[in-house]
């Protein structure tokens, strides 16, 4: 497999990289204006001469602007910061709880967003979604395109959901829809593939450096998104990240979606930990009525039963991981959604798993982070895969 060392590249060999780099410089001017183009080839390894060309460029197009900072003796610094900009595209977020429609500007910054609890009825849950699209488009003439994040399986090619497991949704031609009643271009993809897209786009500079990752999203159930090579792969429709139904081992604390006992997803996900809780604290029925943010503010609070029910998830996320990694060379693991809140209790006993199922123990292993996507990481999911195209298309800096 090719592999692409940002570090070692100093002139952008394709429009690919070219258009990483672009990212990369606007994402600090995004996390860290007032900044100025030192300190960002301080803490890139682009150089000098390439950081301005990005920056001209991106003044140019009215994306950030210079200004002058304090003086601290010397001569006032030049500082970058964001330009107020508008909305250019709208992110639908719709995961088994709610569903989120926002607006974004280029940089991904959310401007504007609706949220509702997603019905169970697939049409309700569109008409919703549409009547929140419409209200935003209004207000933002230059939305350029819609991004849906699905949790299941789709088509990317069409557009269609083929099987959202917690409603039992087939075949439902979203996108097509969407567009019909928006008159926008709509990209839909599997949340966990999403993520991995924003990641790339959006994520940390350590992140984003990374071409070659697995992406794992913890919520109810365990969605993965595979980046090969700085692309999102999406194998035969779409299915290629669906492995969190491997078999891991016997007598899960629940049974997942499809009813199994023996997979990843009954031992590692936020229901398994749900479960490990109601367990430890002997309820009858199995189930807890605390939600998973709940256990995770009690365990980070120190509470010793919610630990204890975090820190055997992480475990099993640890051996599912050892599984992945095992005969691949990835360079990162990465892990989303609401668990990374908690990535500084549950780093090290997950890290532990890891090694101690690896085969190839003691051997340099893929480097296994918490995602830097924030609070709302579906979202910019969502969000970046009309950003993503977008920025792409932009052409060479
Ligand atoms: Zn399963």
């Amino acid at each position: 497999m090719r592999r692409i060392d940002l570090k070692k590249v100093s002139v952008a060999r394709s429009d690919t990289i070219r258009n990483i780099n672009r990212q990369i410089v606007l994402n600090f001017v995004r996390e860290r204006a007032p900044i100025s183009r030192a300190e960002i080839a301080q803490e890139t390894a682009l150089q000098r001469s390439t950081i301005s060309l990005i920056v001209d460029e991106l003044k140019a197009r009215g994306l950030i602007e210079e200004f002058e900072g304090e003086s601290t003796g010397g001569r006032p610094p030049t500082l970058l910061r964001l330009r107020a900009a508008a909305a250019v595209a709208i992110g639908v977020d719709l995961s088994t709880r709610n569903t989120v429609v926002a607006t974004s500007d280029l940089a991904g910054r959310v401007l504007e967003q609706e949220e509702f609890v997603t019905d169970p009825n697939p049409t309700k849950t569109l008409n919703k979604i549409i009547e929140c699209a419409r209200m935003l488009i209004k207000k933002g003439i230059d939305i350029e395109g819609i991004g849906i994040s699905l949790p299941g399986l789709v088509d990317t090619e069409t557009g269609n959901a083929l099987f959202i497991p917690r409603f039992n949704w087939r075949d439902w031609a979203v996108a097509e829809e969407m567009k019909v009643a928006t008159g926008l271009p709509v990209r839909v993809d599997n949340d966990a593939n999403a993520m991995a897209l924003a990641e790339l786009w959006f994520g940390r500079p350590e992140v984003r450096e990374v071409r070659d990752f697995i992406m794992i999203l913890v919520e109810e159930g365990l969605g993965t998104g595979i980046v090969f090579d700085g692309q999102v792969y999406h194998g035969a429709v779409g299915a290629a990240g669906e492995f969190g139904h491997m078999i891991i081992g016997t007598n899960a604390p629940m049974a997942c979606a499809s009813g199994s006992r023996e997979c990843w997803e009954a031992f590692a996900s936020e229901r398994a930990a749900l479960a490990r809780y109601a367990n430890l604290c002997g309820s009858l029925d199995g189930r807890s009525a605390l939600t998973f943010a709940q256990i995770m503010d009690r365990a980070l609070s120190g509470e010793t039963v919610a630990r204890t029910a975090l820190l055997e998830t992480a475990h099993f996320l640890g051996i599912g991981i050892s599984n992945w990694i095992e005969g691949q060379t990835r360079e990162a693991v990465i892990v989303g959604s609401q668990i990374a809140r908690a990535w500084p209790l549950i780093a090290k006993d997950l890290k532990n798993a890891v090694e101690e199922n690896s085969i190839c123990r003691g051997l340099p292993s893929a480097n296994i982070i918490a995602s830097s996507l924030g609070a709302h990481p579906r979202l910019m999911g969502a969000l970046s895969l009309v950003l993503a195209s977008k920025f792409a298309s932009m052409g060479p800096a």
